[in-house]
């Protein structure tokens, strides 16, 4: 295996999400950046479509929480898609995000961890009678499952970063796990959100996997392929790999909730909307 190139200094729920489900694509992605552009899912124009949708969305979502009036944003939702979703964050929004003392859309919180720094952009925190709220926007087309949400890197990175990088959130004090929940709301599943609450036995778990995560990687030397085929049928690298050259199917992935990275918004990438 050749020496990467690249110096690694940040880690995000992404890059370990990455390197837990298989190392030799986390090495390709975030050692060797090595761009790799084939097709992830089909049918590709409507997942493409969808995607693009599932950005925008969260750029409308932010402006709005910034204080762009809601009747501005509404005549920007000009697909079905978009009226849907903007239709029901605005019914979730006017119960659920009320009277919020301090609302921070897009916060970015960050600690040492290991080697590394680890990173996070977070949608929304809300902190509201010294409970602090994470929320997540999701544009899935199918409802996961709650079981499938706790065991991601998201979840867990998110609220272990809260208790110990959120303290310019809460008067200068860390918040005690018990203080944080986060909240998966999802654009086509209004009246299901996922709701994860946390306790201090949850942290110390998450931060130790998160210390142990760091240390694997700032030691490693080998980074073999997965065992796991059918994580190879969604992803970049697989006829670098020879492990297919076939999409895999959307529709599939969905159920089985495999792909998640290929949904969430990496908003470095998203550009500015023109109001
Ligand atoms: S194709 Fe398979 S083995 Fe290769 S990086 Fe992707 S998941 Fe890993």
């Amino acid at each position: 295996m050749k020496t990467s190139f690249f110096q690694l200094t940040t880690l995000s729920q992404s890059s370990l999400q990455d390197y837990v489900d298989c190392v030799r694509r986390f090495k390709l992605r975030y050692l060797d950046r090595l761009s790799y552009p084939a097709i992830e899912t089909e049918p590709t124009l409507e997942n493409e479509k969808h995607q693009q949708e599932g950005e925008y969305f969260h750029r409308l979502v932010q402006q709005y929480l910034i204080g762009i009036p809601a009747e501005h944003i509404a005549r920007l939702a000009n697909t079905s898609n978009l009226q849907k979703w903007w239709n029901n964050f605005q019914s979730f929004s006017q119960t659920s995000l009320v009277n919020l003392s301090n609302c921070l859309p897009e916060a970015t919180l960050s600690a040492p961890l290991g080697n590394y720094r680890l990173l996070a952009k977070y949608d929304l925190i809300a902190v509201q009678d010294g409970k602090a709220t994470i929320y997540d926007w999701k544009t899935y087309r199918k409802r996961p499952r709650n079981e499938w949400l706790a065991a991601r890197m998201q979840t867990r990175v998110y609220r272990a970063l809260l208790v110990n990088a959120g303290m310019h959130l809460n008067n200068g004090k860390p918040f005690e796990p018990e203080q944080i929940e986060m909240i998966y709301w999802f654009a086509d599943f209004p009246e299901e959100p996922a709701r994860f609450p946390y306790t201090a036995a949850h942290f110390k778990r998450d931060w130790d996997l998160l210390v142990k995560l760091s240390d694997e990687i700032a030691s490693a030397t080998a980074y073999p392929l997965t065992d796991d085929r059918q994580k190879c049928a969604f992803c970049t690298y697989r006829s670098y790999c020879e492990r297919g050259v076939r999409a895999g199917d959307m529709e599939q992935a969905e159920t089985e909730m495999e792909t998640e990275e290929l949904f969430d918004i990496n908003f470095e990438q998203i550009g500015e909307i023109a109001f």
